[in-house]
Parts: C-alpha cells; sequence; structure tokens
C-alpha cells in the first residue's frame, strides 16, 4: 500500500490544495491569463529566530523545468531574515498556480529543518552533531529529512537510505534493545567489539540498568583502547543534572587512564541545552528537534500584474531585491526598479538574489556539496 505521493503526481500538480484548481476553471472561463509577478517570504520566523537558512530550492526547480517561467532567488543555503523574497517567480500565472502548494511544501520544510541542524551545529560548537530523528517522521521522508539536515550542517546521519543518498557512512551506536537481550553493558560491549567490522567506532550505551559512570568505567576497563565513546541516553525521568552526570564520567574517565574515550549524548535534545553539556560531551546525537523542527512559513504573493503594482492588503506591491553590501554586511530589501544601490557606509552593495530560471531553463543548478559548503561558510558570522 503506498499511501504517499509520488514523483509524478507531484510534477502533474495533484498535490496542490484544490483552490488552486478552482482558480485555474474560473480564470479560464473568464480568458484571464494575465503576467505576473509573484515572491515568496516569511513575514516571521519560528520561536524567534534571528536567521533561517534557505533550502529545497533544487527540488522547487523540477516543477517549473520546460515552464515559461522565469525564476530568480537566493543561491540555495543562503541566509535569510524575515520579510526578505526568497523567491520571485515571474510567468503567466496559469503556468505556476496550481504549483504553489508543493512549492512552498518544498522550501517551508527543508529550510524548517536546515535551520534547526544549523543552529544545533553552531551551538554545538565545532563538537559532532548526527541526525537521528528518521523513527518520528514517515518513513517515506527519511532521506528528505536528513538530506536537509546534513545541508544545515549535521556531520552524519543514522539512517541506511539516507547515507547510501548522501554517500556518506550511515553513522550509530547499538540500541537498549541489545543490551537488555545479552543482559549486561560489559557483555554487549565485547559482543559489539567480536562482531562489528574492525574501523566502526565502538560506540556503547551506559544508561540501560545501572549507573551511567559505573558502567563507563567497566566498560572502559574491559575494552582498553578499543572503545572509542560512550554514549548517554539516559531518559528525563532519570536525568537529574546532566551535565554533572557528564562532568562526573568525563572526569573519572580521565583519572582513570581514558582520556581519549569520548562522550556522546542523545535523547531529547536540541540547541537550546548543548551549552551546558559542551565542557564535557564530544558529541550530540539528535532526534526529534530536528526532523520535527518547525517549518518555515513561506507565502507566495502576487505582487505585479502585467506590468502593475498590485498586492494584497498587508504586502508591499513591487518586484524587490535583496542588497547586501560587501564592507559592511548591512542588508536591505529594496524597490527592484530603484537605481539606488549604495550602502549607508558608502560602498557599492550587490544583488543577494541570482537568476535560477529563465523561461524552463535551469541557469544555476547546484550540487549538494556546494549549497552545504554556503552554510558552513555562513556559520561562522552567525549566533543562535
Ligand atoms: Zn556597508
Amino acid at each position: 500500500m503506498q499511501i504517499h505521493a509520488n514523483h509524478k503526481e507531484i510534477l502533474n500538480g495533484k498535490t496542490t490544495d484544490i483552490y488552486f484548481h478552482r482558480t485555474e476553471e474560473i480564470l479560464k472561463k473568464e480568458k484571464k491569463n494575465p503576467y505576473v509577478v509573484a515572491e515568496v517570504c516569511a513575514k516571521k520566523l519560528p520561536d524567534k529566530y534571528k536567521w533561517a537558512i534557505f533550502t529545497g530550492l533544487s527540488e522547487l526547480i523540477e516543477l517549473f523545468k520546460d515552464k515559461k517561467i522565469d525564476i530568480k532567488a537566493l543561491p540555495e543555503g543562503s541566509v535569510f531574515f524575515e520579510k526578505e523574497p526568497v523567491l520571485t517567480i515571474k510567468g503567466k500565472y496559469l503556468d505556476f498556480a496550481k504549483f504553489e502548494t508543493p512549492l512552498l511544501g518544498y522550501i517551508c520544510q527543508a529550510s524548517g529543518i536546515s535551520t534547526k541542524a544549523a543552529r544545533c551545529k553552531i551551538e554545538a560548537d565545532n563538537r559532532t552533531v548526527l541526525s537521528f530523528g528518521a523513527r518520528r517522521m514517515h518513513p517515506c521522508l527519511t532521506p528528505v529529512i536528513d538530506r536537509y539536515a546534513y545541508i544545515g550542517g549535521v556531520d552524519g546521519v543514522s539512517a541506511v537510505l539516507s547515507a547510501e543518498k548522501l554517500k556518506l557512512e550511515p553513522k550509530g551506536t547499538i540500541p537498549h534493545a541489545v543490551i537488555l537481550i545479552i543482559g549486561d553493558t560489559v557483555k554487549a560491549g565485547s559482543a559489539y567489539d567480536k562482531a562489528i567490522a574492525k574501523g566502526i567506532p565502538r560506540t556503547i550505551l551506559v544508561d540501560t540498568f545501572g549507573d551511567e559512570k559505573t558502567e563507563s568505567l567497566r566498560l572502559a576497563e574491559n575494552l582498553q583502547d578499543r572503545l572509542d565513546s560512550i554514549r548517554v541516553d539516559t531518559p528525563s525521568s532519570r536525568r537529574g543534572n546532566l551535565p554533572s552526570i557528564l562532568q562526573e564520567i568525563r572526569e573519572e574517565l580521565n583519572n582513570r587512564g581514558f582520556p581519549d574515550i569520548g562522550i556522546f549524548v542523545s535523547g531529547g535534545l536540541d540547541e537550546y541545552c548543548l551549552k551546558a553539556l559542551n565542557p564535557y560531551a564530544d558529541g550530540y546525537g539528535i532526534g526529534t528537534s530536528l526532523s520535527n523542527a518547525p517549518t518555515i512559513n513561506f507565502s507566495l504573493d502576487i505582487i505585479e500584474i502585467e506590468g502593475k503594482l498590485v498586492a494584497k492588503k498587508g504586502k508591499v506591491a513591487g518586484e524587490k531585491e535583496v542588497l547586501e553590501c560587501e564592507r559592511c554586511g548591512n542588508r536591505k530589501t529594496v524597490f527592484f526598479r530603484d537605481s539606488n544601490k549604495n550602502c549607508d557606509c558608502g560602498s557599492k552593495m550587490k544583488e543577494v538574489t541570482k537568476q535560477i530560471m529563465k523561461k524552463g531553463k535551469v541557469l544555476a543548478a547546484e550540487e549538494l556539496d556546494v549549497i552545504r559548503d554556503r552554510v558552513l561558510r555562513e556559520l561562522r558570522f552567525l549566533n543562535v
């Protein structure tokens, strides 16, 4: 049984809201199909975010390939701010009307996940961050979630298909099930060491039965330098003060001659709790908060019809462009026909948006690594 939409159904506009089909019916009957300019922006970012990362563009482009459509957009992986137009689409309205629903769907969820990943990566301050959230969402979305988490800056993903598509080694340890079935953390650690190919890191859970510190020390004594890390996934009901637990494990491992054994933490983490864990943790597995990241609520609005400025209440009409100053980094959104491109600092500002598509021809397709590198470059200048 396949419930989820397939690619063909999406490209044929079948996942759209019915009101766009009605729009087509009405406008065809009225013989109206004007040339319009529409723009996509997020009026407000979730959870008081100061910025967000724009992703999903490569998938969106597929919708309009070979249609008589022009698209200008921020390069995928760019930082953007509230109210900035991230994408401008131009063409005969009926050539894109029914694709509004999937257009927004592609970028709203992707940008939400990439933004959350970027926020976690910043807060982790160079520690490893892995995407562990596949299990919280429909499995047909697994590679989608992990792609946008990876673009947003996470270092690896746990799901096998996602890793395959991203050309990465999937990352993970063992579930509690193995320890429950074998009956002891140390025995399970030895079994892991025996069964799993050399070269795959030995990272063992320490929170199944006993105290995290005691289990960590028992594992370290037993596996010695073959143990790469321990993983703490303590349920919140048993956590107490997680940074203190980690500190205790770290200090005891150090004091007993195991300073190289890493501490990996997972279980209900988000960007807001990482700072307190950083002094003791070497890496994080982030699940639900990544895969269930708040979507960026982009909307698409008509801003010009047949060259005339027009917009609904609450929107400013007219094609705009986003400018950035090369010297001071200042950004502003200006009316497209405005000729003043000078920054307050006296320098020239340059347009951030790029022509992505001209009459259905893709001008600027980018590989995943190029998009991810753009995010990683931007992260150095941002804070959460
Ligand atoms: Zn400037």
